[in-house]
């Protein structure tokens, strides 16, 4: 076996040993606290709510650990019995080496690698999710979702890539710069064109309609000087009783979106303390400084691809024939499938400055509001409802979460 494959295998086991560790640590950590409720939460929380938030913990993290193993070993699979350059050779073979024709065989060897998954997405959607009365999906509506999405990766992906190939050969050795625009560009108008024509393919986003509650968001919205056009409402009971709140978009395109079943839980202040936190966001220059996080991360991805199609050794460490050298998507494939093996180790970090931005977020609403307790109330609300984990084990939680925990965010409501 060469050194390549040796460090791929190293890497794979670094990160599915590490993951296993940390989730079964946070289960640990949740199981030894189920007896009673601890202090802080009694106030809003029965026992039998409190059990079940980490009965649904334990589930999704077996469920977790189980198809990460899977998926581990379908990834292992593929890249060391060979199984990639067959698929490569099989496409090409048939689809030629012209820029569409690898343009369609990459995206053709993607939705085949996607298979293997589809079972494990069903099992959490129709088993997990339904045995804690979340699930709100049809199987139909399940099955046309997948339907819809591969429709519409097809549409925007294929030329997507069919252009990112054929820079490769128009734009010699500094084709990963051009690449990086191309894709830079592709981000800030899918920040717009998201939640504009993408989301209404899924669901139904009206604006909220008159009455009270309107009247208020609106006055608040002036108030922390947002100026909203618009205020919409998400049909998310759709798919799911989880409930939520985001904000998209910029300048005159920003939008605020309430998933109904929020609407549903909370009452009208509660209400303006989520919206002046997702203002919060907005006003504070969050989305400017994720785009910039983004843009960083992107352009050191298009670095590496750009010095890997040009290391020979790269592809045919991972069996690719010598036919397949100087083509671009043996590379595109690999990075594809690996990429994940780098980047799982910069969670801690992105997930540091998300939690950053939320401690700030939190402060402008409560600032906003002239009080810490709204928002410390929806907050309270939001995980009893979604039967979040209360007691995440620190170490899983600076990892993983891109939101403090309820306790720290209510600490620094009322403290900072
Ligand atoms: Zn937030």
């Amino acid at each position: 076996m060469n050194i390549v494959l040796v460090v791929f295998v190293l890497l794979l086991v670094l990160k599915l040993g590490t993951s296993i560790v940390l989730d079964l640590l946070n289960l640990r950590y949740a199981q030894a606290r189920a007896d009673e409720v601890p202090e802080s939460f009694r106030d809003f929380i029965d026992l039998p709510t409190y059990q079940k938030s980490i009965d649904y913990t334990a589930a999704k993290t077996r469920f977790g650990i189980v198809s990460d193993l899977y998926d581990a070993g379908v990834l292992a699979l593929v890249l060391l019995l060979g199984v990639l350059p067959s698929f490569y050779e099989l496409f090409s073979g048939w689809l030629g080496f012209g820029v569409w024709g690898q343009a369609l065989a990459l995206f053709l060897i993607g939705m085949v690698l996607g298979i293997p998954s589809i079972p494990f997405d069903w099992w959490g959607t129709f088993k997990l999710e339904e045995r804690f009365g979340f699930n709100k999906s049809t199987k139909k509506l399940w099955v046309m979702d997948k339907v819809k999405g591969t429709i519409l990766g097809f549409a925007i992906g294929y030329p997507l890539l069919a252009l990112l190939i054929y820079l490769v050969s128009a734009a010699g050795s500094l084709w990963w710069v051009w690449g990086f625009a191309v894709f830079f560009i592709f981000q800030l108008v899918m920040v717009v064109a998201y939640p504009m024509f993408i989301m209404p393919l899924f669901n139904k986003l009206e604006p909220m309609g008159e009455g009270d509650l309107k009247t208020r968001l609106f006055a608040l919205a002036d108030r922390t000087g947002f100026q909203a056009q618009t205020i919409l409402v998400m049909d998310g009971s759709k798919r799911s009783g989880h409930s939520n709140a985001f904000f998209s978009g910029f300048g005159r395109f920003r939008r605020i979106v309430l998933f109904d079943t929020l609407i549903e839980q909370m009452d009208t202040d509660e209400l303006e303390a989520v919206l002046a936190h997702e203002i919060g966001h907005y006003k504070l220059g969050h989305i400017p400084k994720m785009m910039a996080m983004a843009a960083l991360s992107s352009l050191g991805m298009f670095a590496v691809l750009g010095w890997l199609t040009n290391a020979d050794w790269f592809a045919q460490a991972f069996h690719f024939e010598a036919s397949a050298q100087g083509q671009i998507v043996p590379v595109l494939l690999l990075f594809m499938l690996l990429s994940g093996l780098v980047t799982f180790w910069l969670s801690p970090l992105t997930s540091r400055l998300s939690r950053k931005h939320e401690y700030e977020a939190d402060a402008f609403a409560r600032d906003a509001m002239g009080s810490y307790a709204p928002l410390s109330q929806a907050l309270r609300k939001l995980h009893k409802e979604n039967l979040s984990n209360l007691t995440p084990h620190p170490i899983y939680s600076s990892f993983h979460y891109s939101h403090p925990t309820l306790v720290e965010r209510e600490a620094s409501l009322r403290f900072e």
